[in-house]
């Protein structure tokens, strides 16, 4: 995958901070997401605006801050958004469907492929209303300890980025698999000829001498082995092998010409 179709895919990732009340928090939100690669930032309503304290909490991710966006509801804030997981430190009353924090990630990198898709955060003192956890397809829990399950608002913002990025990275290994397993290998055969070919013209060039060939061509095997050339690497160091049968039948014909020449 290239460099920018990456950057595209985490940009599809929006965070979206509902009605925060500390800016700090924000601060610290941003920096959790530029660490995992993430820079969308949305602030819904937030009760203080960033200042000076959250652009010190945000440390080198104050680009992140700076270009977030404020806006006054969370329809507004998820409205292009194909794909929303609401946040919650605790089981509502409601059942609704809910993803782990793993499956989460994958869901949202999945999804980020065809459209914006959001994770959404509450207010730190009671989270997210039932309305809001509504407008959301999915819920997530980060299953911390029962007994005191409530993470900082940056933090869970962190875990959860973590798990996107998490996911994104597997996608990538797996595509960067699948591109070298795209590779065509020459068989054996093919290899062969090759070897074949390249002793040929070794020994054309003088460079392997037929009485003594020593441990020249083990050597290039092993070399080439490790190297492992597809069927196109191939191809052209036939080609090359068969400029240097050109050069080497040159040589070979002006040379005769000259001993016929001495033998005038
Ligand atoms: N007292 C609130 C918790 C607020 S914590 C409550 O009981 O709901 C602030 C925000 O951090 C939450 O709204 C949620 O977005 C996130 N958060 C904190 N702990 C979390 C957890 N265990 N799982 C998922 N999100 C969590």
């Amino acid at each position: 995958m290239s460099e920018s179709l990456v950057d595209n895919l985490l940009d599809n990732v929006r965070i979206v901070l509902v009605n925060t009340s500390d800016c700090r928090n924000i601060g610290s939100a941003a920096r959790a997401m530029k660490t995992m690669g993430l820079s969308q930032l949305i602030l819904v309503d937030p009760i203080e605006m960033p200042n000076g304290q959250a652009q010190a909490l945000a440390a080198g991710a104050t680009d992140v801050l700076a270009n977030a966006k404020v806006v006054s509801t969370l329809e507004e804030a998820i409205s292009e958004c194909g794909l929303v997981v609401g946040t919650s430190a605790r089981s509502r009353t409601l059942p609704w469907p809910m993803l782990e924090p793993r499956g989460c990630g994958v869901k949202l990198i999945e999804e980020a492929h065809n459209f914006p898709v959001a994770l959404v955060f509450g207010r730190e003192s009671s989270g997210l209303t039932n309305d809001e956890l509504q407008l959301c397809h999915f819920h997530v829990q980060i299953p911390a300890n029962p007994e005191y399950s409530s993470l900082n608002l940056a933090m869970a913002v962190q875990t959860l980025s973590y798990e996107v990025r998490t996911s994104f990275l597997l996608q990538q290994d797996a595509q960067h698999q699948k591109s070298t397993d795209d590779e065509e290998y020459p068989i054996v055969e093919e290899s062969e000829r090759f070897y074949q070919h390249f002793e040929k013209a070794l020994k054309g060039t003088g460079f392997i001498v037929p009485s003594h060939p020593g441990l020249v061509m083990t050597k290039l095997r092993r070399l080439f082995n490790r190297a492992r050339p597809d069927v196109k690497e191939l191809k052209m160091m036939r080609g090359i092998l068969a400029s240097v049968d050109r050069a080497n039948a040159k040589n070979a014909d002006s040379q005769t010409e000259k001993s016929a020449d001495k033998n005038k």
